[in-house]
């Protein structure tokens, strides 16, 4: 078992709130932005630069509201329909995955199409094709009208059956065919056990795939959650209403017994008058420059305690259409500088987070 590190942080209290109740801010790591995160709004933004404005974006990037804002700022347009993209345009398309017909829909109209999926959604998305062509049917565990859930299931719509519920497993007709089990990836491991558990009982010969389509982000931040929990007075998890692994730390936070919890979008949802000790982590969805500013308003007495549970180095490259549009604005610009195409500085995306990108939009 990993043991957790502890570390003091220092954070510059807000003048304002110089006489806190709040004596110690114990702060989750692994928080905020995963490696999908980091990757679609990198994306995202070389695609704000590489375009003239609009670039449009096939539903929120990202399930968080700041982010969105941001990119708004910059001319983004996100539609929740993708015939609203104008013929020929720049189109980007989210994070959560699409439905296979939405991502053809898009490279028929957009002038440039980059599909930011993350690649553990893709996997699941393979998943079900796989088994679908196999003749399996599928027992998709996921959340009603998800957008994630909602373009996993249109991979094999008349294969797959989602449910949320134990009640709604044992609902589930008799199958001739086999059947497989599959899930959103953003499920918390509450969510998926009892529901899992049914789905075996009900079919005894259930495939499940050798990796679990739970993600590695999405656990780590429960993890580092349930490690804090009970030693808070109060929790505070940052991300947005419809972000969906927000809400299940909140939904942890609240089962170990955590007196108050409270999930905003910054510090300004924050009741005024927490005290004691004050727990924050942050959705995988969520800016760290947000964290740090809501440990400056909570201006905890005696400082910041960090608890990492596990170090996270995950990375993942550009969608290959913007690497190859990288490469080609990058040749350009190389030659434009008058310079041989061999001396261009190599991309450096690895070396640049997201929240930094998103600061210097
Ligand atoms: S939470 Fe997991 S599945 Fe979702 S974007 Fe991040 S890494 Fe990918």
């Amino acid at each position: 078992m990993v043991r957790p590190r502890h570390k003091r942080v220092t954070v510059e209290p807000v003048a304002s709130l110089q006489e806190s109740d709040v004596e110690k801010v114990v702060l989750c790591s692994p928080r905020g932005f995963c490696a999908g995160v980091e990757m679609a709004i990198k994306a995202l933004a070389w695609m704000v630069r590489a375009f003239e404005p609009p670039v449009y974006c096939y539903h929120e990037i990202v399930h968080n509201k700041l982010v969105v804002d941001r990119f708004i700022d910059r001319g983004v347009i996100f539609v929740d329909d993708i015939s609203d993209v104008p013929q020929g345009s720049p189109v980007m398309l989210s994070a959560h995955g699409s439905a296979p017909e939405v991502v053809a829909a898009a490279k028929e109209r957009g002038s440039y199409v980059v599909d930011a999926v993350c690649p553990l959604v893709t996997k699941v998305h393979h998943e079900v094709k796989v088994r679908a062509g196999k003749g399996y049917q599928i027992v998709y565990i996921g959340h009603d009208g998800h957008e994630e859930a909602v373009g996993t299931m249109a991979v094999a719509p008349e294969s797959i059956h989602r449910v949320q519920s134990v009640e709604e497993v044992n609902a589930l007709p008799d199958f001739d065919q086999p059947t497989a089990l599959l899930a959103q990836t953003t499920l918390s491991h509450r969510e998926w056990d009892s529901v899992a558990e049914a789905a075996r009982e009900r079919y005894p010969d259930l495939f499940t795939p050798s990796r679990s389509d739970l993600c590695f982000a999405t656990t780590n931040r429960q993890s580092a959650l349930m490690g804090v929990a009970e030693r808070c007075d109060a929790f505070v998890v940052i991300g947005s209403a419809n972000s969906s692994n927000t809400n299940a730390l909140a939904q942890l936070a609240n089962e170990a017994g955590c007196p108050q919890v409270y999930r905003v979008n910054g510090p300004d949802e924050l009741p005024k008058d927490l005290s004691g000790v004050v727990g924050v982590t942050a959705g995988a969805s969520a800016p760290e420059d947000v964290v740090q500013n809501v440990i400056s308003f909570l201006s905890p007495t005696l400082g910041v305690e960090e608890v990492t549970i596990t170090e996270e180095d995950e990375y993942f490259p550009p969608p290959r259409s913007l690497r190859e549009l990288l490469t080609a604005v990058d040749v350009v610009a190389t030659l434009g500088l008058g310079g041989p195409v061999s001396a261009r500085v190599p991309l450096q995306d690895r070396k640049v987070g997201a929240s930094d990108v998103l600061t210097t939009l």
